[in-house]
């Protein structure tokens, strides 16, 4: 039988996929990356079709003994590269870790204090959101505007005030490290936890490029592990605190997860291993990028937020682009020049201009990992400029990107030389056996 149409049509649309994003589109997304070869071929195993609900040796079902393995070593591995005592990777997103440590955390009708929409919240951490769902109430720490980040003076005293069940930091634009040791102290004097939400930025940890939250009086840190952490997706949570762990770890199944897609874990354990060895030379080189970047882009006359205090300490930088005809319609025209990047509400925003806000969001982290460096961070900037400045023509100018892209094909900080790929995946299992 000759192939359906269907069939035809979905495989078709993938191949177009892959071809697009993989080797024609410069990837700015702050919150997206690229696993390694290697990772793929153990991400497309036999995990992916299993069952094992509950913890390591303590299951529900049989055929588990692989899955125990993997899982209790990916455990450690994580806890390794991340200085931490308790690692659990059941959630399968940032956002179940999330709603797993404040279900914990706080009844309904209770109170949690959040790091402001201005300075980056995550809508988990909203009422709009987990939080909300949770029937958890929000209340928004003061926002510095100047310093780009949560008040400190302020916060202690709303944290006196209002004596919340928790705290959490941490954000989506996030430039600029919140305040998580300057918080801490008032934080737990107050009887609350201290969340940091390290989703955006927990590839930067574990590259020691930021603060270690954890070390710095954080009772509990949430991630995903698809971000500036370049694994699979998925979600994590780390604590040193024992007790409080337990606890959390006892609510993800049944009630957040009823199975993990297992085959996350051994892609995330490779990753963690690439991390171990390759991480700080990738953080590192995240950084330089995104200075560089917002550099060359502020010398071309973009407004990059956060001149006087360097632009960024992240993998983010943030332009405002009203002048251009703000987010909505500037992320679409750079789409076209296959530039692709998101639109983001800037500090000073009002929160309903979501659907057209004042800016873009853009991340260094994924190109960083196709090794581009700081040159060109330049040549990206004048690719902007051509776009929106100069006004050519998109056509041109995606043909640009295209041939430009050209030499980033290759995924860097990963290990090269190993050949056999296919035979840590499903796919040629036949001729294995
Ligand atoms: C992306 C993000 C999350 C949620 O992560 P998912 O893995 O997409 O569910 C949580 N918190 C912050 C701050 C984020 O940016």
């Amino acid at each position: 039988m000759s192939l359906p149409k269907e069939l035809e049509k979905i495989l078709e649309i993938t191949r177009e996929q892959n071809i697009w994003r993989r080797t024609q589109t410069l990837n700015l997304i702050a919150s997206e990356n690229v696993m390694s070869p290697l990772a793929e071929s153990v991400y497309m195993s036999d995990f992916m079709s299993r069952y094992a609900e509950g913890k390591p040796y303590k299951r529900y079902y049989q055929g588990t003994k692989y899955v125990d393995e993997v899982e209790t070593f990916t455990m450690e591995l994580m806890n390794e590269i991340t200085e931490s005592k308790e690692c659990d990777l059941r959630p399968i997103s940032g956002t179940i870790a999330n709603a797993a440590v404040f279900r914990v955390l706080a009844e309904a009708g209770e109170k949690a204090l959040i790091a402001p929409v201005q300075a980056g919240a995550h809508v988990s951490h909203t009422k709009f959101g987990t939080l909300g769902a949770l029937g958890i109430q929000h209340i928004e720490l003061p926002f510095d505007i100047e310093n780009i980040n949560v008040d400190v003076d302020k916060s202690i005293k709303m944290i006196e005030q209002v004596k919340p069940k928790f705290v959490v930091l941490g954000g989506s634009l996030y430039l600029f490290p919140h305040p998580a040791k300057e918080l801490a102290p008032h934080v737990h004097s107050v009887g609350a936890k201290l969340v940091y939400d390290a989703a955006h930025v927990y590839g930067l940890i574990v590259g020691k490029v930021w603060s270690n939250p954890l070390k710095e009086g954080a009772d509990v840190m949430t991630v995903s592990t698809h971000k500036t952490f370049p694994g699979p997706q998925g979600g994590a949570i780390f604590s040193n605190n024992e007790e409080l762990f337990k606890q959390v770890s006892r609510t993800i199944f049944p009630w957040f997860v009823s199975n993990h897609h297992l085959h996350r874990l051994p892609a995330t354990a490779v990753t963690a291993i690439e991390m171990k060895y390759f991480g700080e030379a990738y953080a590192n080189q995240i950084l330089k990028n995104a200075k560089a970047l917002a550099e060359a882009l502020a010398e071309r006359g973009f407004k990059v937020i956060g001149e006087n205090l360097g632009y960024t300490k992240s993998h983010q930088i943030a332009v405002d682009v009203r002048e251009f005809g703000g987010g909505n319609k500037v992320a679409k025209i750079l789409e076209d020049a296959n530039i692709i990047v998101n639109k983001n509400l800037l500090p000073y925003d009002k929160p309903d201009a979501v659907s057209d806000p004042s800016g873009l969001r853009i991340g260094v982290q994924e190109m960083t990992r196709y090794g581009m460096k700081e040159d060109d961070m330049e040549d990206i900037a004048e690719l902007f400029k051509k776009v929106l400045i100069d006004k050519k023509d998109v056509n041109e100018v995606k043909k640009e990107v295209i041939e430009f892209r050209r030499n980033f094909l290759d995924v860097k900080y990963t290990f090269e030389d190993i050949r056999d790929l296919d035979k840590y995946s499903t796919k040629t299992l036949k001729l294995l056996i």
